[in-house]
């Protein structure tokens, strides 16, 4: 087999590797670069990596390509790939691209590709390799992938952690794929500074909330990813064991409904009796989802400004520029503001400076810290390790103590 990282040795985000036979080439994600977030109106054409027939505008000669989750930084060049190419993903991630994603800006239209659904722990043969589906936690619907080849087993951790209640997940994959020749795996906060997290679980974080919300007799906005199962769940927990109510948006509603429909254990949406609609958020998705049919889907749950105004301590309210800016403007004079995702965008981005005096952090990281990491390496025991989705590659060989570690650049092909 032959290997190529055509981005993310050297980052964090932006995967695209390639495993390649005599006969087969596969990928395993087809990421766009983290700053690509910060940068909408640069076209993803920009973002290509030099995989030949890969693209739209060329005959293609890739096999397969395997999404790890949905987050950019591994799906972001699929708007370009050659729609004769298969794409494997799992069913959450499948309909979470295809019903949700549209609905944001940037978001784009993926029913022309040819996407097939890999069941956890399930396998399928591309010409003359295997490649098997394992359940992660990370994300919702988030795969790592063991490809096999010629007796050779490769392992491909995609984005991993071991402390929501998923982890049992990541922890299975160490048993399933026991041993392989090549464990190529992130390593995003090697570098990152907050690895001491004042809230390492999302129990802890569920917990937090509870206390700052049952304490706080002000209004509270909470920043965070409608795409983040656990933390949706965890807000929800907060808010049933506090009375309060949880305002969310018609898109955050939408979600719900994919969650509920491959999730049953996930209620819905009518049945959250804490969960609320408010109906204005910015027009271009208001617009995207008048289109789908979307918007108006649960307005029995509508809420209006009038109602959180009389009682604002009651609400917790799923961040919205539109909104808080009118509550902020007319009667609210002092909040709490839960800031729930990574703290770079916090610094990064300046949306969030007018709130900073507000702003409590509380969050867990998406990504296993280094001692979760240490001994998930000691459990899985590789041949080999190679480096990627981190900015320590030449770290890796000291942190865990794989003696035969590869530390390779991006677009380096390699016999392996
Ligand atoms: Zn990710």
């Amino acid at each position: 087999m032959k290997i190529c990282i055509y981005r993310g040795t050297n980052e964090i985000g932006g995967n695209c590797v390639e495993l390649a036979s005599n006969k087969t080439r596969v990928l395993m994600d087809v990421g766009i670069p983290l700053i690509s977030m910060e940068q909408r109106e640069v076209p993803v054409s920009e973002y290509k990596v030099p995989c030949a027939g890969l693209y739209k505008d060329e005959k293609a000669s890739v096999d397969a390509i395997f999404i790890s989750h949905g987050h950019p930084d591994h799906y972001g060049l699929l708007p370009i790939v050659n729609k004769d190419i298969p794409v494997y993903m799992s069913k959450v991630l499948h309909e979470i691209l295809l019903k949700i994603q549209p609905l944001l800006p940037g978001g784009f239209d993926i029913s022309d590709l040819d996407i097939h659904d890999i069941e956890p722990d399930e396998s399928v043969k591309i010409g003359d390799m295997t490649i098997t589906a394992r359940a992660v936690d990370h994300a919702p619907g988030a795969y790592a992938y063991e490809i096999e080849h010629n007796n050779k087993r490769v392992v491909y951790t995609g984005d991993i952690r071991f402390h929501s209640n998923q982890k049992y997940k990541s922890w299975a994959l160490a048993k399933k794929a026991v041993n392989p020749d090549y464990l190529i795996m992130e390593g995003t906060r090697l570098s990152r500074p907050e690895l001491k997290e004042k809230y390492p679980t999302e129990n802890a974080v569920c917990d937090g909330m509870k206390d700052l919300i049952r304490d706080s007799g002000k209004l509270t906005f909470i920043s965070m990813s409608s795409q983040n199962m656990d933390r949706v769940v965890s807000v929800i927990k907060a808010c049933r064991a506090t009375g309060k109510t949880f305002v969310i948006d018609p898109y955050t509603a939408a979600l719900f409904d994919v969650y509920h429909e491959l999730t049953p254990k996930f209620p819905k949406v009518e049945d959250i009796s804490c969960v609320r609609i408010y109906y204005g958020m910015s027009e271009s998705i208001v617009n995207r989802m008048i289109k789908s049919g979307l918007f108006y889907k649960h307005k029995s749950q509508k809420i209006t400004k009038e109602e959180i105004m009389a009682k604002p301590d009651n609400f917790v309210i799923k961040y919205n520029l539109k909104l808080a800016r009118y509550l902020l403007n007319n009667v609210i004079k002092d909040y709490d503001f839960i800031y729930s995702m990574w703290t770079g965008y916090l610094d990064r981005q300046k949306t969030w400076d007018r709130y900073k005096k507000h702003i409590t952090e509380i969050h867990t990281s998406g990504h296993a810290e280094i001692m979760a990491l240490q001994k998930f390496v000691k459990q899985i025991k590789p041949k080999n390790l190679i480096p990627i989705h981190t900015e320590c590659k030449n770290e890796y060989k000291k942190m865990f103590g794989v003696e035969n570690t590869i530390v390779l650049n991006d677009n380096e092909a390699k016999r392996i």
